[in-house]
């Protein structure tokens, strides 16, 4: 039996969900269906944070719901779930209990990286044991606003704790993804790794190397995006996971320090750029590709910029677009690692990738310590460009 937290023992009030969430948790409900607000939004509202979005489950099938709403679409192919869209960007996504498929259930669709089949109906209960982890698997309950916790996440978020529901072994065996979103979690929340889960990851680290290259990258920029990308990866090499998850990273303390200015760029309201996490990804390796002592032409540093890229672009299947902007950012790196007063400059301080590449340099330098004055001397640029005038005699030729 589940532990239920009646209205009056937790803080959860119906003015922090939104109107059109509410409405539809009320409609499923008067229509005879249990309707609960599921996963992060409940775990972000009894942490006193805001959450993102909010998730409904019901035991209403897709073709129900779509019923019950003028403007509901059935999207997904793995897994049927109901969009009912609000006006012009209002979206409230409702998903139907359903169960983790077992060795019985044939799945759908061999090629999923599950495995499995995903698209089977299921009991409250089995929906919140399918879930990743504890404090992921909390329902608020609209008939009585209290909360439902089959799962033992009420104690785990008391404690601040991580823990994954049911044998983390298992768990990581059958989605290697849910070993990132553990790094991911902790980091996000401050909350302690459980022993257990470590020692998981530790030991089932090699197999985030067969998740699906698109999972990967996905949840990946969503590090970045909530300002963990550093710790995170730095959390991925304390467990073993780092060289698994991104072939050939050997974990450098600069490569580390870097991506944590990146994420407290992000703090600082800038939206996070996936050329950016790319560039901070590679610079190490970039910088050891550059032959010391020597000058490079330009063309030289992108020949040797895109090289360095190239295997995680590929793997990842990053669009030309991305990869030409991390690029740049590193080649402007280059450039302006050596100083002033060079050939073409001129055109460079014109170029629309000057900025980034300062701003990138700027990170560096925040990161390591080192090029303090280097990056004192190109901030003296003014944000404008260099004024129009006479070329100097470098240029024009
Ligand atoms: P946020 O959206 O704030 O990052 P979230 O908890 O909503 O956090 P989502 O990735 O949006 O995370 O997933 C929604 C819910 O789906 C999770 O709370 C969890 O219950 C479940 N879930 C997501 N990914 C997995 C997975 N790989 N394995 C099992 N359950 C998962
Ligand atoms: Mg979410």
């Amino acid at each position: 039996l589940p532990r239920v937290l009646p209205r009056a023992e937790h803080g959860i009030s119906r003015k922090q969900i939104d109107d059109q969430t509410l409405k539809v948790l009320y409609r499923l409900h008067n229509n005879g269906f249990k309707a609960y607000l599921v996963g992060g939004g409940v775990r972000d509202l009894l942490l006193g944070r805001t959450p993102k979005d909010f998730d409904v489950g019901t035991d209403a099938t897709p073709s129900q719901v779509k019923k019950l709403f003028r403007n509901c679409f059935l999207v997904g192919r793995r897994f049927r779930l109901a969009h009912i869209r609000f006006g012009q960007d209002g979206l409230v996504e409702v998903a139907t209990f359903r169960r983790q498929a077992g060795p019985d259930d044939l799945p759908e669709n061999p090629d999923d990286h599950f495995g499995f089949a995903e698209n089977i109906f299921g009991t409250p209960q089995e929906d919140a044991f399918r879930r990743d982890f504890t404090i992921n698997a909390l329902f608020y309950n609209i008939e009585d606003f209290s909360i439902i916790d089959y799962v033992g996440g009420l104690d785990d978020l008391e404690a601040r704790r991580l823990r994954v529901i049911g044998d983390p072994l298992v768990r990581f065996t059958e989605d290697p993804v849910r070993m990132l979103r553990a790094l991911e979690f902790s980091a996000r929340l401050a909350f302690t790794l459980d022993e257990e889960v470590r020692e998981a990851i530790y030991r089932r680290a090699p197999l985030i190397a067969e998740a699906a290259p698109a999972r990967i990258r996905e949840e990946m920029m969503e590090l970045f995006r909530h300002r963990v990308g550093g710790e995170v990866l730095r959390n991925a090499q304390a467990t073993g996971l780092l060289p698994h998850l991104l072939a050939g990273f050997e974990g450098e303390e600069e490569t580390f320090s870097l991506l944590e200015k990146v994420d407290a760029r992000t703090a600082s309201g800038k939206a996070i750029d996936e050329p950016f996490v790319l560039a901070a990804l590679h610079l190490h390796r970039f910088r050891g590709a550059c032959p010391a002592g020597e000058e490079l032409t330009v063309a030289d540093a992108v020949r040797i910029a895109g090289l360095v890229l190239a295997p995680h672009c590929n793997y990842f299947h990053i669009a030309h677009g991305v990869r030409h902007q991390a690029r740049e950012l590193l080649v402007g790196f280059y450039r302006l690692g050596r100083g002033r007063g060079m050939r073409g400059e001129r055109r460079f301080l014109q170029h629309p990738a000057f900025r980034g590449a300062l701003e990138f340099l700027a990170l560096w330098s925040e990161a390591t310590g080192e090029g303090v004055e280097l990056v004192a001397r190109w901030q003296e640029v003014p944000e404008s460009g260099p004024s129009e005038g006479r070329p100097r005699g470098e240029e024009g030729k």
